[in-house]
């Protein structure tokens, strides 16, 4: 994997780190939730609003990250799943390596 790549994929960890404590803060009561989305461009920021079941059901993979729509990089992951308001997407590769080694979930 290139040192490009494996930035890129540490770039969407980072922020499924974020999105873990986002999740944390938000009462348990709380129908929606908002994350920001996963996506390897750094300087994005765009909040996406997901259903906490939705966001579990994601989580529930070390290989899978939330995007935007359109948001998708295609050189180290492929669409999983799409709604009008955010794509899922699974790693591959060496990228998704990266991914479970920097999973929050699977350090414990
Ligand atoms: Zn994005």
């Amino acid at each position: 994997m290139s040192a490009r790549d494996e930035r890129l994929a540490a770039n969407e960890a980072f922020f499924r780190q974020l999105n873990e404590r986002l999740e944390e803060l938000t009462p348990a009561a709380a129908s929606a939730l908002i994350v920001v989305c996963e996506c390897a461009d750094e300087d994005c920021a765009q909040r996406l609003t997901l259903r906490q079941e939705e966001y579990e059901a994601i989580r529930a993979h070390d290989t899978y990250f939330v995007v935007a729509v359109g948001h998708v990089d295609s050189r180290i992951e492929h669409v999983v799943r799409q709604t009008d308001r955010f794509e899922v997407v699974a790693k591959r590769g060496a990228a998704a390596d990266v991914a479970e080694d920097l999973d929050p979930r699977s350090a414990a």
